[in-house]
């Protein structure tokens, strides 16, 4: 008698819910204690409708938690220059507490550059090289949103990392490498895939843990999942589709991601939580709870 095993979903939505409601009651603290709500400012390049529409949710999801959003659009046309003014304008700026650059800005604009005039106690998103250094060394700081979020989605399903094998496929400063270096300082035995990796399916058969993160849809072959591993899959692709195929992978791991409502949702989740740790720093309100 054969049984296909169905792997449990990891709920992002109903974590991400409970995160929020934590972080709107610090931000409602915080108002109350320093008589200035927490601010997020977010800076737009040009008008993309994909980045138009994440910095809108971004904001709907600032205001609902009580957490105010100064927002700064620039034309396409702005020079690199012109943006890191911006951005060291808002690092000098007492009332915002946190910075979000939407990206990407545009192929004129070196990125680099712009992320790196963001002050490191206002790097919310987590995208500057101190802020991923002092991940990688364990020392106070802010995590890119998404590997924070999957870290916080392993920690509320108790998945022991230590001396397991993680998968990592995509390497991209903001989610591969990061996602990387946490899972490492967990004690993981980490290896990372990308688009010059020989053999895929013969990492991903090997791994205890999966975190794809490429925007290929269905790259991860379910047949290639451990059965009982973890899966994560952080692809967002057209059609709400991810970058493991997941209903071949659901009938072999042990826990897996949903997209949507796995990491999606936990990426603002953080962003809007260490935008309140940030606020609370800089305005002195140290934690009561
Ligand atoms: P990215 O910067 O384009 O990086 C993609 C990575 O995938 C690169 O490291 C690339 O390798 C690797 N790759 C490409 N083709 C591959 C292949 N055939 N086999 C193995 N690796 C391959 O993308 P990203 O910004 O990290 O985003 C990845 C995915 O996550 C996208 O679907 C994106 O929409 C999603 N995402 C979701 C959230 C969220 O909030 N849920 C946030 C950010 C991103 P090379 O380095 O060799 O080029």
């Amino acid at each position: 008698m054969s049984t296909t095993r169905t792997a449990q979903l990891m709920d992002g939505n109903g974590l991400a819910a409970r995160i929020v409601a934590e972080t709107a009651d610090r931000a409602a603290e915080i108002a109350r204690r320093a008589g200035s709500s927490p601010c997020l400012a977010t800076v737009l390049v040009g008008d993309d409708p994909a980045s138009v529409t994440y910095v809108r949710m971004k904001r709907a999801r600032c205001a609902k938690a009580g957490i105010r959003s100064r927002h700064i659009a620039l034309p396409a046309t702005v020079t690199t220059a012109e943006l890191t003014t911006a951005l060291t304008g808002l690092s000098e700026d007492p009332d915002v507490h946190g910075i979000l650059l939407q990206h990407p800005c545009g192929p004129h604009i070196d990125e680099r550059a712009a992320f790196e005039a963001i002050a490191p106690e206002k790097d919310v998103d987590g995208v500057t090289m101190r802020s991923f250094a002092a991940m990688s060394f364990g020392l106070p700081g802010y995590v890119s949103c998404t590997p924070g979020g999957i870290m916080r989605l392993l920690e509320a399903y108790d998945v022991d990392l230590a001396g397991r094998h993680a998968v990592v496929v995509g390497r991209s400063p903001i989610l591969g490498k990061p996602v990387g270096m946490l899972l490492l300082a967990r004690d993981a035995t980490v290896t990372f895939c990308h688009s010059r990796t020989a053999d895929l399916s013969a990492s991903v058969r090997a791994a205890d843990v999966v975190v794809a993160a490429v925007g290929r849809p269905r790259l991860v072959r379910g047949d290639d999942i451990k059965p009982g591993a973890v899966v994560i899959d952080a692809g967002y692709n057209p059609g709400n589709v991810g970058d493991v195929d997941f209903e071949a992978a659901r009938t072999r791991a042990g826990l897996i991601t949903p997209v949507p409502g796995g990491v999606g949702p936990m990426t603002i989740a953080v962003l809007l939580a260490q935008t309140v740790d940030a606020a609370a720093e800089q305005l002195g309100v140290p934690r009561t709870a």
